[in-house]
């Protein structure tokens, strides 16, 4: 590496010889003059020669350095140097860029990335197939002019996307779509959709079946136990061999009964979608509604229940599934806490949800059953859910309704200590009661009595 030393040695020889000849001459200052303008000149040829070479190198086409000297030399090189590590690293980026597009056009899901505004940046040609994006006229455009129906709008600008969303193809209707966004740098994403015509057709089918088999065995089951009661009732006339059997029967068909009614209320859940304009829903009224009927119930449990419930809220749903929802978690908890034991009942404003909470201390249930809790079926021991007339979908409504209620639900137990189930609602349909409006829900309920 050229140094500076040997720079600053080469102007102090200049110096030297020129101040010699100076002196010999008797023109000090002239001589030193002369040798100021010469380094000056020297420097300034250098300068044009790198300002030429810069201007006659593009990034694609790079031309070796002129030939030089000392420090300009070393200038010389170390920006060729810049330049050739440059070019390496744009061919490098080059290449992969190129797999990605190429492999991008492989995938079988559509790719498309849209800038800040939301505007179409780029997309795969997957997406031209499956959305009709056209190559020349669709870029900049803004993605919602393109997918224009109002649930992908609510979905792209809602910026959750936990969740994917299936809606129809906006190319054709007999097509659905399933989207998933991800943001990235500043506001940019990233959406990437399927073709799930097929598996949309088979979950149809499948709530489809569910649903009229349910339907289809409600009339036969609601005979048979007719019947069996009639027989029941009458049991004295019967010989007493039969006496087991047909209590056996009767609980077998009540079971039946309330699968099939549960299925139903679930197949009415999936298909149906929550009206736009729901009621405002007073939350305490409700919940007091739900314990005094538990109570009356499991009357000879005699358990001690316990409301807390701020009076001022309302929420924004649907009131019988709301109630349905708070009623099979008390009516769990209910069936599961022995005599005499503890319920409670909570709705509590936190900071960032409302919590509707049901606790007892009940029989509790082991950890590694509390994932599953909300599947369809799922009971944690079957024997003990039959005996007291579970069918183990009750979970799986109370999820499904609370999903509708953009909610959640939170469960923590302790096998022997009991059990506590949460819902948490979202702020958005949470409002507050005044004591007008209290006034005019009183007087709306009175007259609905
Ligand atoms: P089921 O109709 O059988 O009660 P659920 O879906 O309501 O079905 O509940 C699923 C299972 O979760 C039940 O079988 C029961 O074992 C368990 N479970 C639900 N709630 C409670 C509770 N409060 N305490 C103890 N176990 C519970």
């Amino acid at each position: 590496m050229y140094k500076w030393r040997t720079e600053l040695k080469y102007c102090l020889v200049a110096l030297g010889f020129s101040s010699a000849i100076g002196i010999l001459i008797g023109e000090l200052i002239l001589m030193w003059l002369l040798a100021l303008l010469t380094l000056t000149i020297v420097n300034l040829y250098q300068l044009k020669r790198l300002n030429r070479w810069l201007l006659n190198t593009s990034t694609e086409n790079k031309i070796d350095p002129p030939n030089s000297f000392g420090l300009w030399n070393n200038i010389f090189d170390i920006i060729h140097q810049i330049q050739k590590q440059e070019k390496k690293s744009s061919h490098l980026l080059g290449v992969i860029l190129g797999k990605a597009q190429e492999s991008s056009t492989v995938l079988e899901a559509a790719l498309m990335m849209t800038d800040k505004q939301g505007n179409l940046d780029w997309w795969n040609l997957r997406s031209e197939k499956l959305l009709g994006f056209k190559k020349h006229q669709d870029r900049n455009q803004p993605i919602t002019n393109l997918i224009s129906d109002p649930q992908f709008l609510e979905y792209f600008y809602s910026q959750k996307y936990d969740e994917t969303l299936k809606i129809e193809s906006p190319t054709n209707p007999q097509k659905f779509i399933e989207y998933q966004i991800a943001l990235f740098g500043e506001s940019e994403r990233i959406i990437i959709a399927r073709d799930v015509t097929q598996i949309q057709r088979l979950e149809n089918m499948r709530k489809d079946f569910v649903g009229s088999v349910s339907h289809e065995l409600s009339t036969p089951i609601t005979v048979f136990k007719g019947y069996l009661e009639t027989i029941i009732d009458n049991i004295k006339d019967l010989d007493p061999k039969w006496e087991k059997p047909m209590l056996q029967m009767k609980q077998q068909a009540h079971r039946m009964e309330n699968v099939v009614r549960d299925l139903l209320v679930l197949s009415a859940l999936e298909t149906k979608t929550l009206p736009k304009l729901q009621e405002k829903i007073k939350i305490s009224t409700l919940i007091n509604e739900i314990e005094a009927d538990t109570q009356q119930m499991f009357l000879e449990k005699s358990h001690q229940f316990s409301i807390d419930c701020d009076e001022s809220v309302l929420i924004t749903g649907k009131r019988s599934e709301l109630y349905s929802t708070i009623s099979n978690l008390v009516v769990n908890a209910a069936k599961y806490t022995p005599h005499y034991g503890k319920i409670e009942l909570f709705a509590k404003l936190s900071e960032e949800s409302f919590d509707i909470s049901v606790r007892d201390n009940g029989i509790g249930i082991d950890q590694q059953h509390l994932p599953r809790l909300t599947e369809r079926f799922y009971r944690v021991d079957i024997s003990r859910s039959s005996e007291t007339g579970g069918t183990g979908l009750g979970l799986a409504i109370v999820k499904h309704i609370l999903m509708r209620h953009d909610a959640d639900l939170e469960i923590s137990s302790e096998t022997g200590k009991g059990s506590l189930f949460i819902c948490k609602l979202p702020l958005t349909r949470v409002s507050q009661l005044s004591n007008k409006d209290e006034d005019q829900y009183n007087l709306v309920l009175e007259s609905n009595h």
